[in-house]
């Protein structure tokens, strides 16, 4: 078990998207054409849930922009950007007709039932079962009585600009329900925030939970996979489920995968038995 601190340096067009308790905002380092980027995380997690995802994506956010869906220009390097920024914002948070990043206050979505009242040391009435942790110390997220009340945590969703607006479209609006019904299946969130990433289909599986992020495949999209728009039309009821159930599957993996798990990876089927069950569940309780 171990936590991590991590500063990361990337071409300033990329994103980088870390497990981190703290959504990081890029620091542009001048002269380089590089960004900065500082995650790290205060909870002792196994070392091999640590993630990194560094790429060309663009946040989707409830209103897309022509640069937002404008594909990023390929193959440029620290020292080589500088000569496309005039024509084009490489910055993948910001654009000139909606500035829809600007604080780490206006990128995330709160659920606004936080208490600012309570102290990490005070831990009555969590609960019904005034829970207390006994594990080594750090700010414990299962006793914050603020996040007993937090349904749904900040979160927010990255895609490559072929994908944002699908991405825009079917996962962003889905995602305070999930985590709303996988709180009040589940209970307090083990993680902070969560950031979801479409990744291309690719990917080894149809999605990948870590601590504050999660990988969903581009196959769960509604119009991606084969069949899509024959029997029951893009975005349809049995698409919508699909991605939905997939969605809750990966949350439900914060609980049952990450926060506790099985001793080695050999019974990994533990955790994924949990998720199958309560992918269903959480599902129903969203819609
Ligand atoms: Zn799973």
């Amino acid at each position: 078990m171990s936590t991590w601190q991590a500063r990361v340096r990337a071409p300033r067009e990329c994103v980088v998207l870390l497990s981190g308790e703290k959504q990081a905002q890029p620091t542009h380092l001048h002269h380089t054409g590089l960004s900065s980027w500082d995650y790290y995380v205060t909870m002792p997690m196994p070392a091999s849930t640590f993630t990194l995802a560094v790429g060309c994506w663009r946040q989707a956010t409830a209103q897309l922009s022509t640069a937002q869906l404008t594909p990023p220009v390929q193959g440029t390097r620290a020292g080589a950007s500088h000569t496309h920024a005039g024509s084009l914002d490489l910055n993948p948070f910001t654009n000139m007709d909606h500035p829809v990043i600007t604080s780490p206050q206006s990128t995330l979505v709160y659920s606004g039932l936080k208490d600012e009242k309570h102290s990490e040391s005070d831990c009555s009435g969590l609960g019904d079962d005034n829970l207390t942790c006994c594990h080594v110390d750090y700010p414990c997220p299962f006793t914050d009585p603020s996040a007993w009340s937090q349904g749904v945590i900040p979160h927010r969703v990255f895609a490559p600009p072929s994908l944002l607006q699908k991405a825009q479209v079917q996962i962003l609006p889905l995602l305070p329900g999930c985590l709303a019904a996988a709180h009040a299946t589940l209970g307090v969130h083990p993680f902070p925030r969560l950031d979801v990433l479409i990744v291309p289909a690719g990917f080894s599986s149809l999605g990948m939970a870590s601590p504050h992020i999660i990988f969903l495949s581009q196959s769960v999209l509604c119009g991606e996979r084969e069949g899509d728009g024959e029997r029951d039309g893009v975005g349809g009821e049995r698409g919508l489920s699909l991605c939905g159930s997939r969605l809750c599957h990966e949350l439900s993996h914060s609980w049952f995968g990450l926060a506790i798990g099985a001793r080695d990876w050999t019974e990994e089927w533990i955790s994924e038995g949990f998720a199958t069950y309560l992918e269903d569940i959480i599902w129903a309780r969203a819609q």
